[in-house]
């Protein structure tokens, strides 16, 4: 094959929801802009994995460069979901406190760090807590309402971005994993692993996991991303929870969570567990046993909800302690975005805006002026042909799964498809249609099953073509 140059204005290595929301803001300049992401689809990683809450910024260190930008995202957030019209729910959130002791410390310690970062806390009694959502533990003394916090599809939220940008002209390459950097006075050399080299005036590196990896094929050893490790169980047992029911923290995580999902069920988790291998997303019974334990303290009924999926996500955690955004020691022609271990889903706006901000004063940026915010709304109406219903559990028609496969980016896996779609996410897990939507994927796209890959290259769930019985004697 023959190398290939290209040239742009911004390239952004990542393609998880920093990547892509960097990459929609990119998108509102007169540039050139792509992203490179070396897995087969977009969102394939921790952006895929995690709470999917949007956070306030209520707990964040006060002063910090993620509180900064959670502040910034609040104001952001509601004009990006009618935008991208991401599905979300405002259900606000209830710290329970399951003893005096507890309670103390939210008085003492949370709500005056809430106020410190410009968010107002209410308080509950027992009563209250409990008329809301009577399966919470009897123990309850009391807690806090954080208003301003709810559940979003994270999916939806990153593909949106990313189809945003492409649909004003930005370029994705998927399967292009970086493997050199060079970084110039006035530009960047990134060699990617088809053999294609591009030629970018800026490079924002957003590799979450890998972004410390990125930066060291610059020349960039300034910091270190260890991986932690959330596990979660999904349960569609009818909990009677509403809003998202969260004990007072720790130190070094947010504690295990019950969290409603945004298109049905329950969330319980996550685990907080320092590991050292960057793709060790295996769950463990010890981790499962936590979970059931955490929930345990906050609604009783949770520890022994039945499983419809266990999964765990890998939080990027930075040796600074906080998220590091701006030119890398290397030159300022490459930005780090690193770091962005918990919150990275409820940042995006606000962290998207600011690094294009940093691209546009750097490059001396003009605005576009036919730059469309909007995207149609992807899962339309089924039209009267393409009415039949693929996915039982979630009642997804054909014409739903037709319109994910016509997009401007379409799916590459079949996760792919059931991120796009919320087809294979409810009881049966794909079970009944997956074979449906492998049949869809060969019609539309000309995706051989054999070769399709669940998630990663080599995942296909089809072994071989079905065989007739040989004693049948007839074609059927
Ligand atoms: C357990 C858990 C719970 C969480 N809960 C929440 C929550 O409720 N709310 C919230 O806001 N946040 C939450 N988070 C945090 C949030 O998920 C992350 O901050 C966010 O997903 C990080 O996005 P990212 O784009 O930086 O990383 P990623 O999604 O990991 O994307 C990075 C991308 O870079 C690509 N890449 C890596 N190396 C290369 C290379 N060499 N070349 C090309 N591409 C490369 C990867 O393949 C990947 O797709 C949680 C995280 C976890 C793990």
């Amino acid at each position: 094959m023959r190398a290939r140059t290209v040239q742009v204005d911004a390239l952004v290595i990542g393609g998880g929801v920093v990547g892509c929301a960097v990459l929609r803001e990119l998108s509102r300049f007169q540039a050139t802009v792509a992203l490179l992401e070396r897995q087969p689809d977009i969102c394939d990683v921790t952006s895929k994995a995690n709470s999917a809450i949007v956070h306030t910024g209520f707990d964040a260190p006060p002063g910090s460069v993620e509180a900064g930008l959670l502040a910034r995202a609040r104001d952001l957030w509601p004009g990006v979901i009618e935008e991208l019209r991401i599905p979300y729910l405002q259900t606000g959130a209830v710290m329970v406190a399951a003893g005096r002791q507890e309670m103390e410390a939210i008085r003492q310690e949370i709500v005056p760090k809430a106020e410190r970062n410009g968010v107002t806390l209410s308080e509950l009694t027992a009563d209250e807590i409990m008329e809301n959502l009577p399966a919470v533990t009897p123990e309850v003394v009391g807690g806090v309402l954080v208003e301003g916090e709810g559940v979003i599809d994270p999916f939806w939220t990153t593909r949106a971005y990313a189809e945003n940008a492409v649909r004003n002209g930005a370029q994705v390459y998927l399967e292009h994993g970086v493997t050199g950097i060079s970084v110039h006075a006035d530009g960047v050399t990134v060699e990617t692993a088809p053999g294609t080299t591009f030629q970018a005036r800026i490079v924002v590196n957003a590799a979450g996991l890998w972004s410390d990896e990125v930066a060291r094929l610059a020349g960039d050893n300034s910091f270190r991303i260890t991986p932690r490790k959330g596990q979660f169980i999904i349960t569609e047992d009818d909990l009677g929870i509403g809003q998202i029911v969260l004990p007072v923290p720790s130190k070094i995580s947010k504690g295990i969570l019950v969290t409603p999902i945004v298109f049905g069920g329950t969330m319980l988790g996550p685990t907080a567990e320092e590991v050292t291998d960057k793709t060790d997303l295996s769950t463990t019974a010890e981790g499962l046993r936590r979970i059931r334990q955490g929930v345990a303290k906050l609604v009783p009924d949770a520890a022994g909800a039945s499983t419809i999926r266990q999964f765990a996500g890998l939080r990027a955690v930075s040796s600074t302690g906080d998220y590091i955004v701006g030119p890398s020691p290397t030159g300022r022609r490459l930005i780090t975005v690193a770091g962005i271990r918990s919150t990275g889903l409820s940042v995006s706006p606000a962290l998207g805006r600011h690094v294009a901000e940093l691209v546009r004063d750097e490059l001396n940026l003009a605005a576009r002026g036919d730059f469309d915010p909007t995207l149609p709304e992807l899962l339309a109406e089924a039209r009267e042909d393409e009415g039949d219903v693929i996915c039982l559990c979630r009642a997804i028609t054909r014409g739903e799964i037709l319109e994910a496969l016509r997009s401007p980016l379409p799916p590459a896996t079949l996760d792919g498809l059931k991120r796009r779609t919320g087809a294979m996410l409810g009881d049966c897990q794909g079970n009944i249609c997956m074979p449906r939507l492998i049949e869809l994927l060969r019609r539309e796209l000309g995706r051989d099953p054999l070769t399709l890959p669940k998630n990663v290259r080599g995942s296909s769930p089809v072994v071989s073509p079905v065989r007739a019985p040989a004693s049948s004697g007839r074609e059927r």
